[in-house]
């Protein structure tokens, strides 16, 4: 008997021809988010992936208390449902009982309150003489002859008694919700705008979990942002690097930039101006570094910048993309996933962000294209565009420690 993983695969199942790519890529993801945990066998039996300590004696398995941190792991790794620990045996229906047995003493001691249940059976190997019915029955009473605290309730049980036969036998009971999607490096790599809020963050994890790996940029000004601001954006990129793996996160020195457009064009288009010359930096450093795409956490009508002329203004100087999975969504709903993904607490540290301190009391909300053209006529744009991508720090921000 040894303790397993038993992993769930969603969406790629109902990919057609491609779909082994797909799974080649999760396998391979699963293999380098759970590197810190030993030497494992990962393998895929249909819609199952299965992991399991080469070496039986490896802590992270030995009981479900060790496994939660792997199994956290293993929900973070995109195109994953849910995950299991199940116990592994071998032997017909006399060692199902007895292992059944075990397993619910075991459970029944960590959750003294557990009154009721149900079992559930598949059976994937056809020459076992029982049909699953016959298995939910026979090991149901079982149970109940063995157990007398506990009954039968079939549609709201504390627990379910899950019994998988197989090449080998399995038992287990619950499951961990991971965040489905499609594996990190099946789609293009994109360059995510992040800032210190609650917006980008998870703007990077939506687009990630659809398979795209990500570089990030933030722009630092220095000292109107402080070191603090910093240092909470490398926290968020490395919460978002959880899921979307190792990431460069591309520091644009922009105080220089900022201070002259502060000067030299008109305060009320300063937002619109600023996040023109961004989305060119972006795009600049994007290209250099094989990214596809922009994305942000855009949300239409949230702040001035983000009307549908503000935006049309911004896009109108890239050529690339400019995804923003935000865009219909309500706050409240993008704060639930932001505590979801363990960024929530982190993104509301008070630290001032580049746009808040330069920010007009009345910015355009609805500008039009000549209101652009004039705010811009006396700035050398391609000048700021080029500083901002030769002043640039590189970081490498990797996924886990
Ligand atoms: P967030 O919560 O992501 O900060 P927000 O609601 O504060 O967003 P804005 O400040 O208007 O909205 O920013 C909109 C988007 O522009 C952000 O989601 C982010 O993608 C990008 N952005 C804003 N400021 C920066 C910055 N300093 N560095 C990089 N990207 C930024
Ligand atoms: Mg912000």
């Amino acid at each position: 008997m040894s303790n397993i993983l038993l992993a769930r695969m969603g969406e790629i199942t109902l990919k057609g021809l491609n779909r082994g790519s797909f799974e080649i890529q999760l396998k391979s993801n699963l293999k380098y988010r759970l590197k810190k945990f030993g030497d494992l066998k990962i393998y895929q039996t249909q819609s199952r992936i299965w992991i399991e300590p080469k070496d039986e004696s490896n802590p992270y398995f030995a009981t479900e208390s060790d496994a939660k941190e792997i199994m956290k792991a293993v929900t973070q790794v995109f195109g994953i449902v849910s995950v299991s620990l199940a116990r592994k045996f071998e032997g017909g229906f006399d060692e199902v009982v007895e292992n059944a047995k075990a397993y619910v003493t075991e459970l029944l001691a960590n959750n003294p309150d557990y009154k009721t249940f149900k079992v559930d059976s598949k059976r994937g190997n056809k020459a076992f003489p029982m049909n699953s019915p016959e298995i939910c029955a026979e090991l149901g009473y079982q149970i109940l002859e063995n157990f007398p605290q506990l009954t039968v309730n079939v549609k709201k049980p504390d627990f379910i008694l899950n019994v998988e036969i197989r090449d080998y036998n399995y038992i287990y009971s619950g499951k961990m919700m991971a965040h489905r999607g499609l594996p990190v490096g099946t789609s293009g790599k994109g360059m995510l705008l992040l800032s210190g809020g609650i917006d980008s963050p998870v703007a990077g994890f939506m687009m990630a979990s659809r398979g795209m790996p990500l570089d990030a940029v933030y722009f630092h000004s220095y000292p109107y942002t402080s070191e603090q601001a910093m240092d909470k954006v490398k926290d968020l990129a490395k919460i978002v690097a959880g899921f979307s793996g190792r990431m460069t996160l591309h520091v644009v020195n922009f105080t220089q930039i900022q201070l002259d457009m502060y000067k030299n064009s008109p305060q009320d288009m300063l937002t619109i101006t600023m996040r023109r010359v961004m989305f060119q930096i972006a795009e600049r450093l994007a290209e250099k570094n094989n990214c596809k795409c922009l994305i942000t956490g855009e949300s239409l009508g949230q702040v001035a910048s983000q009307t549908l002329e503000a935006i049309q203004a911004t896009n109108a100087v890239c050529k690339m993309p400019v995804l923003r999975p935000l865009i219909g969504m309500d706050k409240q709903a993008t704060c639930d996933i932001s505590r979801q993904i363990g960024a929530f607490e982190t993104s509301i540290l008070p630290y001032e962000d580049c746009c808040t301190i330069f920010v007009a009391k009345h910015p355009k909300t609805h500008p039009h294209p000549e209101d652009v053209i004039e705010a811009e006529k006396n700035l050398d744009i391609e000048a700021m565009v080029e500083a901002g991508v030769n002043g640039t720090e590189d970081i490498i921000i990797e996924a886990f420690d």
